[in-house]
């Protein structure tokens, strides 16, 4: 193994070695390749080139010993020298790529996210790839191909005697040639071999053929407010500029997103579309298929490593110009991009929460600026970094403020839960506009972001409440299972029979999915109801046919937790009722409101997107509380003003930047203690020092048995928080920790709690 430090450290040792070798070194080669590997070690490592070919390039595959064992590592750079000699170099043995395997943007986006986040290169770059790519497997694909050969041209040009299957198959290959599987396929197997034994067919290979074009159906034509979306988009000419697409749930969004890629198609370039985790369902992909004429591949996270591989080839050749797929499709090689569009652009699966924690969101947008193309962030409830970037003029903000069914706006309705108080959740009012819905032939959509039969099990003797062993958490009761389950470690026990302390009866308190589904059950036995969340709805054919009875109209009531939030149209549902509003109104987090404002815009949206008018009830014990307030009379982008607002005087972003340092270990003296070590690790630095806030436990202060603490570091300038990142992310590492400590830095967090 051939350590060398991590680049960014060694410069200086670097340039003084050169600068005493002198000459020697400057005029040797650049035949010293840099390499990384799947592992997040912060440092690449030396080898020399393989001999007898050019050198492999920055972006290729090689395989190097590593170790006793061989690996297969990266290449991010040429070197003219090593802070090794170069005698103890060793050579890569084999180059698995000849050309890189990421187009140039797609690399430098890469390696600048690796910069941005403050991450491993290595990580980063494998963490890119299809899993079949990290264990070797080429990149492009090419399929044989067997064509005439001169003598089996000029046997066929001088009649030759041939047979009528061999004369078939050497017309069939012609000059062009044919692929292999085509003339298994033809049944010319036989002849192929006769034929490529006397040298008349002759073979190569080429790539491989698209993957199957779409029908390129005709759409609706747009309305106005869609046209002039369009043609906004259009007159950026090709050209960065970022659009944030605010229209609300139903108003054509999609739509104008499928026009704008049809000119990028004809344009001769391709689209590349992120859309939340659970929004990627076989049905949008089939609108996209329908509607294109070119070829579409998704790429999202239940795809099988074969799947994937082809995909991810048929975008990086171009074949496929269009490519829909979830947060790490924005890695996704597009040697053309012309577009980038992000749909829901607010939606919190953007952000990756373990690992590499980055941002597709923001990463699309600095991709779209890399590669010269416009990017368009989609949503009904756009994030308030957004809005905020779009007033100050860095985002064009286009606008759908119409539905385009006859519907209309829905009517939206508060219950105050102090005067109508709610029996297993359910408040008179609420139950009365589902009677009167199902009456009305309607379809009802109740809203719990809660699953489980009850979030408390409560001793009516001692008030003992049943608490997670390895958390700082209640567990929940899910009576159908007949366990106590903990949701943020998954550990499971038996129900108890009465409590452990005293002796008494326990009592499920509050209440979840599950248990609303009893009462609803009972109340209105003769409705067919549907559940979704993430109890029921296991594996990705679940979601379909649920969606599917209610989509043909079998379920009268539709259930669930946020997974009905996302990206589905429920034309026949006439009610919305949101059960528990208040969650998150007081949350410890300060996008805790923002979310919950999107959670119930967007659940509204689910109400009435077809021919009848819809109704929301929103159920909370709060009406008065002025973001709710707000959100209810003057509507999403009302609340965001306000939102803005309390973020600005608080000093959170979008007006100041955060990075979060996490640690976890089983023992709680050594996660404080770490993180103090850090804390008086970090770089004086020139100019203005970020604000360190800190330790402070997490609001969830022990989860699966870890302690958990944090560094919260603030700036209100993105440019002195990068600078300061980037000195203190080597002094952390530097800091002796014990094994059992895990640490992670998060830069820009989605949460901070
Ligand atoms: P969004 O993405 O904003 O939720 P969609 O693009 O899915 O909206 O449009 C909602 C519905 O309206 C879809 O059924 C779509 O086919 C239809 N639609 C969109 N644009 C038009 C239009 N210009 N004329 C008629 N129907 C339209
Ligand atoms: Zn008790
Ligand atoms: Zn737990």
């Amino acid at each position: 193994m051939y350590k060398v430090a991590h680049r960014r450290r060694c410069t200086g040792r670097a340039y003084l070695f050169n600068a005493l070798i002198g000459k020697v070194f400057l005029s040797n080669p650049a035949d010293i390749l840099q390499v990384v590997f799947d592992t997040p070690l912060r440092q690449s490592f030396d080898y020399l080139a393989p001999a007898g070919r050019p050198p492999p390039r920055p972006g290729e595959r090689v395989r190097v010993p590593f170790g006793r064992q061989t690996a297969i590592g990266l290449v991010i750079a040429h070197a003219t020298s090593s802070a090794l000699p170069r005698a103890r170099l060793k050579p890569a043995l084999e180059a698995i790529d000849t050309t890189p395997i990421w187009d140039k943007t797609t690399f430098g986006l890469l390696h600048w996210a690796a910069d941005y986040y403050h991450h491993p290169l290595g990580d980063v770059l494998f963490g890119a790839m299809p899993k079949l790519l990290r264990q070797g497997k080429a990149a492009v694909s090419e399929e044989a191909v067997w064509r005439l050969s001169q003598a089996g041209r000029a046997a066929l040009a001088g009649g030759a005697r041939i047979g009528p299957r061999q004369r078939a198959l050497l017309e069939l290959a012609g000059d062009e040639g044919a692929s292999a599987a085509a003339i298994s396929a033809a049944g010319h197997t036989p002849a192929l071999r006769a034929l490529a034994a006397r040298g008349w067919l002759e073979s190569f290979s080429r790539p491989e053929a698209p993957p199957p074009a779409g029908e390129g159906r005709a759409g609706p034509v747009p309305t106005a407010d869609q046209s002039a979306a369009i043609g906004r988009v259009g007159a950026s000419h090709g050209e960065f500029a970022a659009f944030l697409l605010h229209g609300v749930t139903g108003s054509g969004k999609t739509e104008v997103y499928l026009r704008i890629i049809e000119r990028v198609i004809e344009a001769g370039r391709g689209a590349l579309v992120l859309v939340p985790e659970i929004a990627l369902t076989p049905q949008l992909v089939a609108r996209f298929r329908t509607r294109l004429a070119a070829p579409v591949v998704a790429l999202h996270s239940s795809l099988a490593d074969g799947a994937r591989l082809e995909a991810w080839r048929a975008a990086a050749s171009a074949r496929a110009p269009v490519v829909i797929g979830t947060r790490s499709a924005v890695f996704t090689p597009m040697p053309a991009l012309g577009l980038v569009v992000v749909d829901e652009e607010h939606d919190a699966s953007y952000k990756q929460q373990e690992g590499f924690r980055y941002s597709g969101r923001d990463l699309a947008v600095a991709r779209a600026q890399r590669a010269g193309c416009p990017a368009v962030l989609g949503s009904a409830t756009p994030s308030l970094e957004s809005l905020a970037n779009a007033a100050a003029g860095r985002y064009a903000k286009l606008s759908l403020p119409e539905r385009t069914g006859r519907a209309g706006k829905p009517r939206v309705t508060v219950v105050d839960l102090r005067v109508n108080p709610a029996r297993d959740g359910l408040s008179p009012p609420a139950l009365a506009a589902i009677e009167r819905h199902l009456g009305d032939r309607g379809q009802v959509l109740v809203f719990l972001n809660r699953r489980g039969y009850a979030p408390t099990m409560f001793c009516t003797g001692c008030g003992w409440i049943a608490p997670c062993k390895s958390c700082d958490a209640r567990l929940t009761v899910h009576l159908s299972r007949a366990t106590l389950a903990c949701h943020h470690c998954g550990a499971e026990e038996r129900m108890p029979f009465a409590c452990p302390q005293c002796g008494n009866e326990l009592a499920p308190v509050g209440e979840g999915t599950e248990r609303v589904e009893t009462t609803l059950t009972q109340l209105f036995p003769a409705a067919p109801m549907v559940r979704i969340d993430r109890d029921v709805i296991r594996r990705r054919g679940d979601l379909e046919a649920a969606l599917a009875a209610v989509g043909d109209g079998r379920a009268r009531i539709l259930l669930g937790t946020q997974m009905l939030t996302k990206g589905h149209d429920f034309p026949d549902v006439t009610l919305v009722v949101v059960l528990a509003a208040d969650q998150g109104l007081f949350g410890a987090d300060f996008r805790a409101s923002e979310r919950l404002a999107q959670q119930i815009v967007q659940v509204a949206g689910r109400a009435g997107r077809g021919a009848r008018a819809g109704e929301v009830l929103i159920q909370t014990a709060y009406p008065e509380h002025p973001l709710l307030r707000r959100l209810i009379t003057e509507g999403y982008e009302g609340f965001a003003v306000l939102a803005l607002e309390e973020r600005r005087a608080a000093g959170w972003p979008p007006y100041s930047h955060l990075a979060l340092l996490r640690a976890d270990s089983p023992s709680r003296a050594q996660v404080f203690d770490f993180l103090r070590a850090a804390e008086a690790a970090a770089p004086a630095g020139g100019g203005p020092r970020p604000r360190i806030l800190g330790p402070a436990a997490a609001a969830m202060a022990r989860r699966a048995g870890r302690h958990r603490a944090q560094l919260l570091v603030e700036s209100r300038s993105r440019g002195a928080l990068q600078a300061f990142l980037g000195e203190w992310v080597a002094a952390i590492a530097a800091v002796r920790a014990p094994r059992s400590l895990r640490w992670s830095l998060d830069v820009d967090p989605a949460e901070v709690d």
